[in-house]
């Protein structure tokens, strides 16, 4: 059953489609098929591996696991993962041109659709060491999703996950992309309500049970700033510095957060 929680509820976002609890058990399903295949990624990523091959083992993998990669043809996006590397920042094409080197840290963003519902999450890696301010980037963007994921509370807004996020981000020296958000997920891979990164005022859907986020912080070493490349997908920061990203999907829950995603639930 499909039920839109009212204006009152959600800060007049009637759009929000909120999820019963066994519509929240499948799309748990859906996200651990994800947390598992990037956990087998993380094991791949290497000097000399290249973004495609990362591309073919993901899709394998979830096609055993009788999932369907969800980003392969969105929007005529032609790979199974978004793969974007140091000054990329989300959107990056699988490539067999594209090889790992050393150094590298490199954003990996996977989603599938299973039993009618979507999994969507994203993680960060290193490429062998990496320098030491790179190094932080990740730690601080990770941490940032944390604490957007920390203040998914019933009756809170989506405005005090922003805040908390723009907050950990710049208070560590770095910048938090604008024009690209996190979303609702669900039946859809993007539902409303966008979910900032960045404050934008306490206007925003109130959080209420069964709402179910993707939180994906995309934090820049230099400017905020970013710009599409000819390929019209690839995000790169426009003073090509490093941007990191990572993602979890969560669901609102009475208890506090739920995060589908993670290889821990
Ligand atoms: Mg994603
Ligand atoms: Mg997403």
């Amino acid at each position: 059953m499909i039920v839109t929680a009212s204006a009152a509820d959600t800060g007049g976002n009637k759009n929000i489609v909120i999820k019963t609890a066994d519509e929240i058990l499948l799309m748990k399903e859906a996200n651990q098929i994800v947390a598992a295949s990037l956990a087998m990624l993380r094991t791949l990523v290497d000097v000399g591996v290249t973004t495609w091959d990362l591309d073919k083992a993901a899709e394998d993998l979830c096609i055993k696991m009788k999932a369907k990669p969800a980003f392969k043809g969105y929007r005529g996006f032609p790979g199974s993962l978004c793969v974007s590397i140091n000054e990329e920042v989300v959107h990056g094409i699988p490539s067999r041109k594209k090889k790992l080197r050393k150094g590298d840290i490199i954003s990996i963003d996977f989603g599938v659709l299973f039993r009618g519902f979507y999994g969507d999450s994203a993680i960060t890696l290193p490429v062998g060491n990496v320098k030491e301010d790179v190094a932080r980037l990740l730690v601080v963007t990770e941490e940032s999703l944390e604490k957007g994921i920390e203040q998914v509370v019933v009756g809170n807004r989506v405005s005090d996950i922003s805040k908390a996020i723009q907050a950990h981000v710049e208070g560590s020296g770095f910048s938090v992309v604008r024009q690209f958000v996190g979303h609702g997920i669900g039946s859809a891979l993007h539902e409303a309500p966008e979910i900032p990164n960045f404050f934008q005022g306490e206007r925003t859907a109130r959080l209420v049970p069964g709402m179910v986020l993707a939180i994906e912080p995309m934090v820049n070493m230099g400017t905020y700033k970013v710009k599409v490349l000819r390929d019209g997908w690839t995000v790169i920061t426009d003073d090509k510095k490093p941007s990191a990203h990572f993602e979890h999907s969560v669901a609102v829950t009475e208890k506090g957060p739920l995060v589908l995603s993670s290889r821990e639930i």
